[in-house]
């Protein structure tokens, strides 16, 4: 759309609130079995992928989102070597996932092959080579299917999906028969991380995935952190079965960062920052009903 002759890109995905974002230029275009494919290049962010009118990474920013989806998780667990990735088409998480040493295997399920293969073409910047690592097992197919049919279990599993909003191709894979389906999957101490919409303006969605959680697993963390992408306070939901990221004292969480290899290669995630990443604001605790 133009407003004073500006271009915008207009992402009503938000209940009750609609975003514009100037673009430069549209970089590509197209329809996908499964989803509308827009990238385009923004003023203020960088290129941009969009789904659905939906905006997922921005080049500026993602580092943030991606960061905070992976790192909590994979330090909290002692030894992450088994890693499964369901959604994550531009190809950023499977990038943080492969920066720990210890992973020996990434499996990431994307229904949609199309797109990955956009991803693989157009945002480079995004996946930085990591589709080609050797220890990286593409798939494509619902990840709800995948998990049925699986027989592997994983030290982690990270979901990193469109969001649960009417007709989305994911809306199934933030349910508690997934979470349970999941949890057969994770080896005895594994640790599974959702991306969890904003608890701003979607609270109530953002309440079901954490209860759903809850119902599943014995250790369940919330946990938030701006993302100018998204222009909004975002939520993820950390769940284990035995290691509790909360646990974690400063010493341990940099020892653990440093034998990963990570120090030098982040951005955002640090010992101090998964410090107070878990800790829960008074309005947002009454949104989970603490
Ligand atoms: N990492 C991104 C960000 O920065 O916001 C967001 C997510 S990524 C682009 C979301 C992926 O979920 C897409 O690639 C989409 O194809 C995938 N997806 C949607 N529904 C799915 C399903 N049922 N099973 C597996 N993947 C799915």
């Amino acid at each position: 759309m133009k407003l004073n002759g500006k271009k915008y890109i207009l992402d009503l995905s938000l209940p009750g609130v609609g975003q514009l974002f100037e673009f430069e230029r549209i970089i590509l275009e197209r329809k996908t079995k499964y989803q509308h494919v827009l990238i385009a290049e923004l003023k203020s962010f960088g290129k941009a992928l969009f789904l659905d009118g939906v905006i997922q990474s921005t080049q500026r920013f993602e580092f943030i989102y991606h960061e905070a989806l992976v790192h909590p998780a994979l330090i909290t667990h002692p030894k992450p070597e088994k890693i499964l990735v369901i959604g994550g088409g531009e190809g950023a998480t499977i990038r943080e996932v492969l920066k720990h040493n210890t992973v020996k295997r990434c499996v990431m399920v994307d229904i949609d092959k199309e797109l990955v293969e956009i991803a693989m073409r157009y945002l480079p910047e995004f996946h930085r080579g990591s589709f080609y690592d050797k220890r990286v097992k593409l798939e494509y197919m619902d990840g709800g299917r995948f998990i049925e049919q699986c027989k592997e279990k994983f030290d982690v599993i990270i979901l990193d999906l469109v969001d649960p909003f009417r007709g989305s191709p994911a809306e199934h894979l933030y349910s508690e028969e997934f979470y349970k389906k999941c949890f057969e999957r994770l080896t005895s101490d594994g640790i599974l991380v959702t991306q969890a919409v904003t608890p701003i303006f979607a609270p109530e969605i953002h309440r079901s995935i954490y209860l759903s959680l809850k119902r599943v697993f014995p250790i369940v963390r919330p946990y938030y952190t701006f993302t100018p992408s998204y222009l909004t306070l975002w939520g993820f939901i950390l769940s284990s079965k035995k290691h509790d990221p909360l646990s974690l004292g400063m010493e341990e969480l940099e020892r653990r960062i440093k034998l990963r290899g990570l120090n030098g290669k982040l951005k955002y995630y640090e010992a101090s920052i998964h410090k107070i990443l878990f800790k829960i604001p008074k309005y947002i605790g009454e949104i989970l009903k603490l």
